[in-house]
């Protein structure tokens, strides 16, 4: 979108710090990254990608969205703005859409202020009240979204079909002493890959009764999603495969629920989608 107005930019895994140094030109503005990300959940190290950042004298913005201010802060390590969908966990109820700009200098603020009165990306009062209504129950919530979360990850890495499952508190999970050190819990997204297989994941996907199939994410009730067929759509396949997103890859949003219901709700989807997977001699 933002090519039409000049703007420029070079996609780093930003999980390789080096990487992201060798990156920084003389006309980078800003480094932007998001941990963890959606949907595969990589964590980069926001005091190392800001130390490389500001030696080259440019601002490091952090998309905090899955974490939120609960769990982890950019701003603490570093960083110069921190960005927040509050339409998930902030809002934590699925029922406002809303984002916020966050940060320590007062002159960055203003400026930013200043473009968002003059655009006119504000939001209205009933926003507002809202996401201020939901940030009262975001530690509450936090606690038992990482509860659910855990525990679902946990018994998810048994089952016979799942191939992988990456939460940043599993032990198996590449950054997780990083997630550790950085971050005071783990979330409440979840990610996991059904051997391969997208007809398996759309399956597993269209049979739960709990998890509502939806795109959003962070409020109190469960969702499930399929990213290749659903929000990463967009992007060729060959792509995403390339970036690690494999093709039966579903992504749950646990909610406060009930931690046994949520796991019968993945039992019997799960036992439909395994009954239902293509022969891998019949997949496109
Ligand atoms: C949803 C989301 C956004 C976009 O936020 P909207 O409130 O839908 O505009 C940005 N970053 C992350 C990580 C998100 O999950």
């Amino acid at each position: 979108m933002f090519e039409r107005y000049g703007i420029r930019f070079t996609f780093v895994d930003t999980t390789d710090v080096p990487a992201v140094e060798r990156a920084i030109e003389e006309q980078t503005k800003y480094v932007y990254l998001e941990t963890p990300t959606n949907p595969l959940l990589r964590v980069s190290d926001i005091a190392a990608v800001t130390k490389v950042a500001h030696a080259k004298k440019k601002l490091v913005i952090v998309d905090n969205t899955f974490a939120t201010p609960y769990l982890q802060r950019p701003l603490e390590l570093g960083a110069d703005v921190v960005l927040h969908s509050c339409t998930k966990y902030l809002g934590g109820h699925s029922d406002v859409v809303c984002g916020a700009l966050i940060g320590n200098d007062k002159a960055l603020r203003d400026e930013l202020a200043f473009f968002q009165n003059a655009v006119g990306g504000t939001p209205g009062p009933m926003d507002c009240f809202l996401v201020l209504r939901g940030t009262k129950t975001l530690a509450l919530r936090m606690q038992r979204h990482c509860e659910n979360a855990t525990a679902l990850a946990r018994w998810l890495e048994k089952q016979p079909g799942v191939a992988r499952v990456i939460y940043p508190g599993l032990e198996s999970h590449p950054q997780h002493a990083l997630a550790k050190k950085q971050m005071a819990g783990f979330g409440g997204m979840v990610a996991f890959e059904l051997a391969g297989d997208v007809a398996a994941a759309n399956t597993f996907a269209s049979s739960t009764s709990i998890f509502t199939l939806a795109e959003s994410l962070g409020g109190v009730e469960s969702l499930v999603e399929v990213p290749p067929s659903m929000t990463h759509a967009s992007i060729p396949a060959d792509v995403r495969r390339a970036q690690g997103l494999a093709d039966g890859l579903v992504r749950l949003s646990v909610g406060v629920e009930h931690v046994d219901d949520l796991i019968a709700d993945c039992q019997q989807a799960l036992a439909k989608a395994l009954a239902t997977r293509t022969p891998v001699a019949a997949k496109r």
